[in-house]
């Protein structure tokens, strides 16, 4: 819970003081953006950074209210409350970090509402017990907003609770940079996958679902830095990943070997 080690993570902007802000005004705050632009990784930096435990749910379309306040579990011959994450960080005074808190199940946000505003107090309805969050708890939360089809929305009403930030792929020094220090490859090759990446970004035409994350060049650059062939590296951590349309697969696949 406590991280020990730094995380690391490279400022793209204004997200270090707006967090440590947040988190001074007791103020929830949600990280938008596509996967794999560094939400998480940002969060356990601040979580290390400010020195407070943190508590991480990946939530999908099954997590409900019950997965994160807690449940009755049967020990031995005795049924005993187990407290779920949320619960816990409320009561001990972590960051709890919802990640991708819209694809949870619909009571999770109605369970988190008065987490989120002045009243700062988790209601246990199982129990009938009202929590009141300690002072260093901190809300946070991440969410893909829908471009894409698939993808869940959050209703303007939740929105509306949080400080927020978007985040976006950086721009091509600085994911370099990221690159380099993620995996060890030289520059000129770590140069080269964000001008794939680019590319890639730029090809809006593909129909891609999503598009090429930092995280999917940080993937080719680890595979390149144990040795792998380039083009190889790239087609297997780049260009599959990202479709499994066979014609847009061969097309991204001798556009990207001409480019490493
Ligand atoms: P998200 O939570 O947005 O899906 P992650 O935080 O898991 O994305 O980031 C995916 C990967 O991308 C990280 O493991 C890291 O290698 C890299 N990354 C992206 N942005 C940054 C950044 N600003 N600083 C350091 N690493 C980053």
């Amino acid at each position: 819970m406590l991280i020990e080690k730094e995380p690391y993570y490279k400022t793209i902007g204004h997200e270090v003081e707006v967090f440590e802000h947040a988190y001074k005004n007791k103020l929830p705050f949600l990280l938008k953006g596509p996967t794999g632009t560094g939400k998480s990784r940002f969060v356990e930096h601040m979580a290390w950074k400010m020195k407070k435990p943190i508590i991480t749910v990946a939530c999908h379309e099954e997590t409900s209210a019950t997965d994160l306040l807690g449940r009755y579990i049967i020990k031995g011959t005795e049924t005993v409350w187990k407290d779920g994450p949320l619960t816990t960080a409320v009561k001990e005074g972590a960051i709890i970090y919802l990640d991708e808190i819209a694809e949870a199940r619909a009571d999770v946000i109605v369970a988190v509402h008065p987490l989120t505003d002045f009243r700062r107090s988790l209601y246990l309805d199982k129990l009938g017990v009202e929590v009141l969050a300690h002072e260093n708890f901190m809300f946070v939360a991440s969410f893909n907003p829908g471009y894409q089809k698939g993808f869940k929305e959050l209703k303007p009403s939740t929105r509306q609770r949080f400080v927020s930030m978007s985040f976006e792929y950086p721009n091509a020094k600085i994911e370099a940079e990221i690159i380099v220090a993620e995996t060890g490859v030289d520059e000129a090759d770590a140069k080269r996958l964000v001008k794939i990446g680019n590319k890639i970004r730029n090809l809006t035409e593909m129909g891609l679902a999503e598009t090429v994350s930092t995280r999917l060049l940080v993937d080719a650059g680890k595979l390149i830095a144990t040795g792998l062939g380039k083009r190889l590296a790239v087609k297997v951590a780049v260009v599959e990943p990202l479709t499994d349309e066979l014609d847009t697969l061969a097309a991204l696949k001798e556009m990207t070997s001409l480019m490493i």
